[in-house]
């Protein structure tokens, strides 16, 4: 009996230990899945973490492409706050030559409309050669002539554009017209010509340009240099950016001019060459 107990006994405990045995893999593999999930769990948070991260740099990154881009837009808007384009029509003449030192010296750039320059290409060269714009006044300037009828008118221009190729090797792309825009000189075969010819500028492949200042220096080689000084220096005070009309045809715009140049300077003003992509001005 005790032998059978003990074979019993012999038999329980090899159960025993292998129960024990069983047991102890059950808690190795509980171990181990424990290991993997707390290894999952770490890789998962590592991993979300880094996404996070990511996220946050590219959220920073791309609030700095704005900001770059805000910025570059406000330098935009600044750059034509307290703008001046000075502009002279009806040039070449002896005085262009004056007033394009007088520009040198101020390191000012300006736009020059001209006419017929016969004689006087040397000059239209300088213009160029010193970073000025030209651009298509008129080559003839004769309001009968020009405003005849839109074949004249556009006949006369490229006259203009020719010379001013020939010249300087380069085509203009700005025009503005004899008179402005508007004028009552504007009377020839056809009614409200320049009404039409507006409408054609585009397509001829120009931009024109009116003014909004002018120096009122029409009057004549008479025109007191005060009193065109002062015009253009009001007109500039009441505009954010002016377009100032000149006429490098009397002595006095050379000296207005350098009075202009001063005050705009001493009042935190700057100088840009017209241009078609960025400021526009019409009647
Ligand atoms: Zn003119």
């Amino acid at each position: 009996m005790e032998k059978g107990l003990n074979k019993y006994e012999a038999e329980k405990n090899k159960n025993n230990n292998k129960a024990g045995r069983q047991n102890q893999n059950v808690e190795k593999k509980k171990k181990t899945i424990i290991i993997i999930f707390a290894l999952c769990i770490i890789a998962l948070i590592y991993t979300m973490v880094r996404l996070n991260m990511k996220n946050f740099n590219e959220t920073e990154n791309s609030v700095e492409v704005i900001t770059e881009t805000s910025s570059e837009k406000k330098d935009e808007v600044l750059n034509l706050n307290k703008t001046v384009y000075l502009t002279f029509d009806d040039g070449p003449t002896e005085w262009t030559t004056q007033i394009i030192d007088v520009l040198k010296r101020y390191d000012v750039k300006a736009t020059f409309f001209i006419t017929n320059p016969e004689g006087r290409e040397e000059i239209v060269k300088n213009i160029y050669k010193e970073g000025h714009k030209i651009g298509v006044h008129s080559y003839s300037h004769r309001y009968s002539e020009i405003y005849k009828n839109r074949e004249s008118f556009w006949n006369d221009v490229e006259k203009m554009q020719k010379e001013i190729q020939d010249i300087t090797g380069e085509k203009t792309d700005i025009m503005r017209f004899a008179g402005g825009s508007k004028n009552t000189l504007a009377i020839g075969e056809e009614e409200n010509i320049l009404s039409k010819l507006k409408r054609e500028v585009k397509s001829k492949g120009y931009e024109y340009f009116d003014w909004n200042v002018s120096a009122g220096d029409g009057g004549g080689a008479l025109t007191d240099i005060d009193y065109i000084t002062n015009n253009m220096i009001e007109g500039i005070k009441r505009n954010k950016t002016s377009i100032v009309l000149c006429h490098d045809t009397y002595e006095n715009v050379v000296y207005g001019i350098e009075n202009v140049i001063k005050w705009c300077n001493e009042n935190g003003y700057k100088f840009r060459v017209i241009d078609k992509d960025e400021f526009i001005y019409h009647f």
